[in-house]
């Protein structure tokens, strides 16, 4: 087992700083080329756990040998390339043979750079503004021109343990063999207007996670007010499809991280004052938001793909499916609500926070619209496509978000998963 606070704090923020700035995202196949290019001559070994759906390799770089064992794999969300280039900068520290991290209390580091490549590949065409300009604005912008985001859990690397796509099989593979004790799904919100979040399984005691908490702190991380999540509890009905589940069956022992970096700043987003709003009236806000977007845009889409119409890219089976869970997640709030079970709560509690208001009335259209971008591509129709791009504009405007280097958001994740060790 894998002892916590062994890896001094100090030391995980000094090792974090040499991130460079000219840090970029990667897409996944550079970024598997780069990690083999400083692995290789270091001795470290590359093995081939799978190939992914339309055929690309998934490899798994090892650098040392038995327990305890440290498992990273990027890019379990396609969209998320925070962690790719942390699994880049750690295979060059190792490699280098780097004093300090060979303090970390971890004999082996095994590394995927990416394992859902089909996903990234169709991801690059925003990578460009987030080097530049981090979780900008005009990232944001260009996310909803180029983005991909799996939605269906089905198509969810992390989440389809139950009925597992070649991408899953693969990570449960190298989960079986390896048995980690500590295992990092490096997810991240870099285009999302969303805070810095950290959860864990099990969940972290006090210390460990002021400890994660001040490594992001250290690098400008804006963090959720409302502070950790025990991943079991927020999975709840999920958690026994989930690669983490199946993390801890393959070592009981097995610790897991999860640390969503955010990709920018946003004022009012992580505060927990009242908001002079009250939390019905904000549903309804939202309801009538998702309900807008899913009539201009969303359903539009799914009615020309269902008729074979769809100019764009209806031929891709994962844009469909993801404008399909798209579809399904914005009807559940149109119908069912966004804020959860509200009747009932006393009347002190029916207030929002400002964090809930900022998530609600400017965070979730820029999101939500920039996620709209899929079916926008799906339909292939340039009146739409110009009506979003101004909808969106819009959005990002009033959200006004603060961005974050990109090299800065690495720092942050280094970070916290060497403060985790
Ligand atoms: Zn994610």
């Amino acid at each position: 087992m894998v002892n916590s606070s062994l890896m001094d704090l100090d030391d995980a923020i000094e090792i974090a700083r040499s991130v460079p700035d000219a840090t970029r995202p990667l897409p996944g196949d550079a970024l598997a080329a780069a990690v083999r290019a400083v692995a290789g001559p270091a001795g470290a070994r590359v093995s081939r756990i799978g190939r992914s759906g339309e055929g690309r390799p998934i490899e798994l770089v090892s650098f040392g040998q038995g327990a305890p064992s440290v498992l990273a794999y990027a890019y379990p969300h396609p969209d998320e390339p925070v962690g790719g280039a942390t699994v880049l900068f750690l295979a060059e520290r190792l490699a280098a043979g780097d004093a300090r991290l060979a303090r970390a209390p971890v004999r082996s580091w095994h590394l995927i750079p990416c394992v859902d490549p089909d996903g990234a590949a169709r991801n690059e065409g925003w990578l460009e503004a987030l080097a530049e300009r981090g979780g900008a604005a005009e990232t944001i912008l260009a996310y909803g021109r180029a983005g991909y985001r799996p939605i269906a859990p089905a198509d969810e690397v992390d989440w389809s343990v139950a009925e597992p796509h070649p991408e899953t099989e693969a990570l449960l593979r190298a989960l079986a063999s390896v048995r980690p004790d500590a295992v990092l799904p490096l997810h991240d919100e870099s285009h999302a207007p969303a805070p810095a979040t950290v959860g864990a399984a099990p969940a972290l005691g006090k210390p460990d996670l002021e400890r994660v908490l001040g490594a992001l702190r250290a690098f400008g991380q804006p963090v959720a007010p409302d502070g950790p999540c025990d991943l079991e509890q927020v999975a709840v009905g999920e958690w026994a499809v989930s690669s983490f589940a199946f993390a801890q069956t393959a070592n009981p022992e097995a610790r897991i991280l999860v640390t969503e970096i955010a990709g920018a700043r946003v004022q009012g987003l992580t505060d927990p004052a009242p908001a002079p709003i009250d939390l019905a009236a904000l549903d309804g806000w939202v309801r009538a938001l998702a309900s807008r977007i899913l009539a201009t845009y969303v359903d539009p889409a799914r009615a020309a793909a269902g008729d074979g119409a769809g100019a764009g890219g209806a031929a891709d089976p994962r844009l469909r499916r993801s404008v399909e869970a798209l579809a399904a997640r914005l009807e559940a709030v149109r119908d069912d609500g966004y804020l959860g079970p509200i009747a009932g709560l006393p009347a002190a509690e029916t207030y929002a926070t400002r964090a809930e208001e900022t998530e609600a009335k400017r965070a979730l259209p820029a999101l939500w619209l920039a996620r709209a971008g899929m079916a926008v591509r799906l339909l292939g129709d340039r009146d739409l496509a110009a009506r979003l791009e101004s909808d969106l504009g819009r959005a990002v405007r009033e959200l006004a978000p603060e961005p974050i280097a990109f090299g800065q958001m690495v720092r942050a994740q280094v970070a916290a998963v060497l403060a985790f060790l």
